[in-house]
């Protein structure tokens, strides 16, 4: 068996049979190639932790995976006082194994352990994030237990976050907050005790833990080979369910969602668990009292409208802070009425150009694209928070984008309150839907797959270290991809209309 490492740990709260295979596999069951915008995600935690420690220098690093010899350097390290920081120190103590980001030692001889967070500090100055609880010190917490039962002297516990404050060329000193947490993580500690040991057990006895369905089942590596996936319509389809609810349905015994017995759902209060229960029943389409009303309220000409957007822990643009969602594209189709036939549809697409923050320009196309009357179908509420935000941003244009607002149509909203399909199991992305309703489309083939896709593309062609060739083919890839959202958006809309016309 590997180490009990933090991962592994706090897993083992969710489904301790998922952490035993962790701790034995770690490839098992996992995608064995990452994705684009996962190497992108793991480069930029990478890079914040090496700017982090451009915070301390003269600190020094532990190199290599192999925890028992890092453990080494770092107890030569510590013993003969060589460093007074020191990045991915290593301690062990049994089967747990710890890699605190920083440590730094204390005047009280003590050391302070240092979490770089890989996420935005919300707000800035001196106020604390919005219900601080232990969550968001748990691998400080870890990192606390472990090295304090290797006969460490803890002096204190913090967290480095990235500011959102920060600019480009601040330098590092002015990229991070920093919280002070010990008491939280104290805190955490002592919960960690309740059921130490029963992990420690669990993981290494030779007998894999019994599965037991939990929220986290959805998107579990494991899955496949697991004997919840044998459960068919399992309750974690529930979307976005909450945990209070789910823990009665197991508690109650109902699996499966065709275990839940007649009016365990009530309608149109449990609406979309209720839905879902209705379809997966009687095995076909749920269609809510207000499909038809609903759907009426959309006027012609309809532009069928999908922004792309760009983010990233380092800001691309010097007015730009980290993890700001950019809108760098936006996709338009335009319907006039239902019959236009669809050579008659029209499209038009604003795309960001490399190097500068394209964002005024990108709003005034927009205004010149999108007409003054009609409604604007989009499928989620970020093309409205993105123009209400503009709105803020470019007084200047604030009257034309607010007047955009009521005239927008959340396709995926309206699907939410009033239609589902079994075949949908639990799921209303866009790339979910559409397969169903319009099986005659699809994404295969393109060399952008979805939005995280579309934000590392956007991010190399906002970076501007491409030949002009290189963001040619970028923006043909980005185009392509966010004119089939849209078009998507169009065929979803017409495929509903026709379900709306076929009702008695
Ligand atoms: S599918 Fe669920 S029960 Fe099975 S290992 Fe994963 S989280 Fe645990």
């Amino acid at each position: 068996m590997a180490y009990i490492t933090r991962k592994i740990f706090l897993e083992a709260r969710n489904c301790m049979r998922k952490a035993w295979l962790m701790a034995r596999d770690l490839k098992n069951g996992v995608q064995e190639e990452l994705s684009e915008h996962q190497e992108f995600l793991i480069g930029s935690g990478g890079r914040i932790k090496e700017l982090a420690a451009g915070n301390f220098p003269g600190g020094v690093l532990v190199e290599g995976t192999n925890a028992a010899a890092a453990a080494e350097t770092t107890r030569e390290l510590i013993k003969n006082g060589a460093a007074e920081v020191i990045f991915d120190a290593s301690f062990i103590n049994g089967h747990m194994a710890a890699r605190p980001d920083i440590i730094r030692r204390r005047e009280n001889g003590g050391w302070e352990i240092i979490d770089v967070k890989n996420s935005p500090y919300s707000r800035g100055g001196a106020r604390k994030p919005r219900g601080r609880s232990g969550k968001y010190f748990t691998e400080a917490a870890f990192n606390l237990m472990v090295m304090r039962e290797c006969g460490i002297k803890i002096s204190g516990v913090s967290a480095m976050y990235v500011s959102r404050r920060y600019r480009l060329g601040m330098g590092a000193s002015g990229m991070f907050t920093t919280l002070e947490c010990s008491a939280e993580a104290e805190k955490l500690v002592k919960s960690f005790e309740k059921y130490r040991e029963s992990i420690r057990e669990a993981l290494s006895s030779s007998e894999i833990p019994k599965a037991s369905m939990t929220t986290i089942c959805k998107n579990c590596d494991y899955y496949k080979s697991c004997p919840v996936s044998e459960i068919k319509d399992p309750v974690f389809l529930f979307n976005s369910i909450n945990q209070k609810t789910f823990a009665r349905m197991i508690d109650d015994g109902y699996l499966s969602i065709s275990d839940i017995p007649d009016g365990y759902f009530k309608y149109p209060a449990d609406g979309l668990y209720y839905m879902m229960r209705e379809s997966v029943k009687t095995g076909k389409p749920f269609i809510g009292p207000g499909f038809r009303k609903n759907l009426r309220s959309v006027k012609w000409p309809v532009y069928y409208l999908d922004f792309e957007s760009l983010a990233s822990v380092l800001p691309v643009y010097e007015t730009s802070s980290p993890y700001e969602h950019l809108p760098v594209q936006y996709s338009i189709h335009l319907k006039d009425s239902p019959s236009t036939a669809p050579e008659n549809i029209r499209h038009c697409e604003y795309i960001a150009g490399p190097g500068r923050d394209s964002r005024r320009e990108l709003f005034e196309t927009l205004l010149e694209n999108i007409g003054s009357s009609g409604s604007i179908i989009v499928y989620s509420d970020f093309e409205k928070l993105c123009i209400k935000r503009a709105a803020e941003r470019y007084p200047s244009l604030r009257d034309r984008l607010n007047a955009m607002l009521p005239r927008i149509f959340d396709l995926c909203g309206f699907m939410r309150e009033n239609y589902y399909h079994p075949d949908f199991n639990g799921a209303y992305s866009i790339k979910k839907t559409l397969p169903v309703l319009v099986p005659s489309m699809s994404y295969s083939g393109l060399a952008v797959q979805n939005g995280a896709d579309a934000i590392v593309k956007h991010y190399n062609l906002a970076a501007g270290n491409l030949t002009p060739a290189e963001c040619e083919r970028l923006k043909k890839e980005l185009s392509d991809y966010c004119a089939l959202d849209t078009m998507a958006m169009v065929k979803l809309h017409e495929s509903l209309l026709e379900i709306a016309g076929n009702l008695s």
